[in-house]
C-alpha cells in the first residue's frame, strides 16, 4: 500500500517525576525517551500496519541511537534520516504542574533535529518511496528553517498529487512571528485531512461551530476534519456529511503527552490503508487513550491489536 511520511524535529525527551518539577530545581528526571511531535506520529503510523518514512536528523551520539533504533525497529524507513556530526541530538524536558498544565524546555535549533534534508532532496525521496499521505505538525513550524522546509515539501507533494494531513498543535507563544501563522493557515488550506485539537480550533476558528468549519474546509478541498477533545474524545466529520462523535476511553492519566500525536497517525495510517472514516475515528479515539496511560512520549503507542481490544464489536 501507499506510505504515510512526515518530517520534523527528533527529540530524546526528558520526563520530571515531580509535580511543579522545573520551578523547584528538582533532580529527578526519567529518560531518554524517544520523542518529537513528528517522531511520535510516525512511530505510531508504522505501528499500525502503514508504510512509513521520516525526514529528519540527530546527533552523531548516544541520544541520536535511542531515536534511530527505536524507529528502526517498527520498520520506519531511515533513507532520509540524517546523523549530523558536531551538534548534539535534540532535546526537550517536560514537567507537570499541579494546575494540569505542562512545562518545555526544548533544545531543537542548535541541535541536529533542525538540520532536515532539503526539500528537494525530500520530496524526490518521499516520491520514490511511494507516499500516499504526508503529515505535518505544527510543533514543526516554530524553527524557521524547519518552518520553510515543511512548507516546501507540502505543496511539492499536493502538487504531485499526495495527501496532506496536518495537526496544527498550535504554540499560542508563537502566534506573534507572522511567518508562523502565515504557514499554519497555509497548511489548513492545502490539507486532505485536518486534524486540530480544541486549544487549536479555538484560535483558527474562532467562535465557529464544528460542523460549520469542517464543511467550509471540506468544500474547499479537505476530504475530512477530526476534532480532538482530550478527555472529551473526537468529533469527526466527512465529505459524507456526517458527524461522527466517540466519546473518550475511561483511563487513568499518567502522561498526556503524545495522545495527540497517536491519534493523527492512527487516523492517517489506517486511512491510507483503506479503513473507513468513521472506523479510523473510532481506533484513533482508542489510540490517543492508550497513549495518556503510559509514561513517556511514545511508550503508549500500540498496534493494532492492542486497538481492536479496547474497541466495542462493530466500532
Ligand atoms: P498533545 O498533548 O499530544 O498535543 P492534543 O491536544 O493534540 O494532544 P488531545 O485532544 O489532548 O490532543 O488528545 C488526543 C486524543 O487522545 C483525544 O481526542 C482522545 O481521543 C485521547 N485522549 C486524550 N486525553 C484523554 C483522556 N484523559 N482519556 C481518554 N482519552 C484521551
Amino acid at each position: 500500500g501507499a506510505a504515510v511520511a512526515s518530517l520534523g524535529e527528533l527529540l530524546v525527551e526528558f520526563v520530571c517525576t515531580e509535580k511543579d518539577g522545573h520551578n523547584r530545581r528538582a533532580t529527578a528526571y526519567v529518560g531518554p525517551f524517544p520523542s518529537g511531535a513528528p517522531g511520535i506520529f510516525i512511530d505510531q503510523a508504522a505501528r499500525v500496519g502503514a508504510r512509513a518514512i521520516f525526514a529528519g536528523a540527530v546527533g552523531s551520539d548516544a541520544f541520536g541511537t535511542v531515536l534511530t533504533d527505536r524507529l528502526g525497529a517498527v520498520g520506519v524507513s531511515d533513507a532520509l534520516i540524517r546523523v549530523v556530526d558536531g551538534v548534539p541530538t535534540g532535546s526537550a524536558f517536560v514537567a507537570y504542574n499541579s494546575d494540569g498544565s505542562r512545562d518545555f524546555v526544548f533544545n531543537i535549533a542548535h541541535s541536529a533535529a533542525a538540520r532536515l534534508p532539503g526539500a528537494g532532496e525530500a520530496i524526490a525521496a518521499f516520491i520514490a518511496h511511494g507516499t500516499g499521505v504526508f503529515h505535518i505538525s505544527g510543533s514543526s513550524l516554530g524553527d524557521a528553517a524547519m518552518r520553510e522546509t515543511a512548507l516546501a515539501v507540502a505543496r511539492g507533494l499536493a502538487e504531485a498529487g499526495v495527501a496532506i494531513s496536518f495537526d496544527p498543535n498550535i504554540r499560542k507563544e508563537l502566534l506573534g512571528d507572522p511567518g508562523y501563522f502565515a504557514a499554519v493557515a497555509a497548511l489548513t488550506a492545502l490539507s486532505t485531512y485536518v486534524l486540530p485539537s480544541e486549544e487549536d480550533a479555538a484560535v483558527l476558528f474562532p467562535g465557529e461551530a464544528f460542523e460549520a468549519y469542517a464543511d467550509r474546509l471540506i468544500a474547499a478541498g479537505a476530504e475530512s476534519v477530526v476534532l480532538k477533545r482530550g478527555a472529551a474524545g473526537c468529533l469527526g466529520r466527512d465529505r459524507a456529511g456526517a458527524t461522527v462523535e466517540r466519546p473518550a476511553h475511561r483511563v487513568e492519566v499518567v502522561d498526556p503527552t503524545g495522545a495527540g500525536d497517536c491519534f493523527c497517525a492512527t487516523y492517517v495510517g489506517l486511512r491510507t490503508l483503506g479503513l473507513p472514516f468513521a472506523a479510523s475515528v473510532a481506533r484513533a479515539n482508542a489510540a490517543g487513550a492508550l497513549a495518556v496511560g503510559r509514561l513517556g512520549p511514545m511508550e503508549g503507542n500500540s498496534d493494532r491489536p492492542a486497538l481492536e481490544r479496547l474497541l466495542e464489536p462493530g466500532s
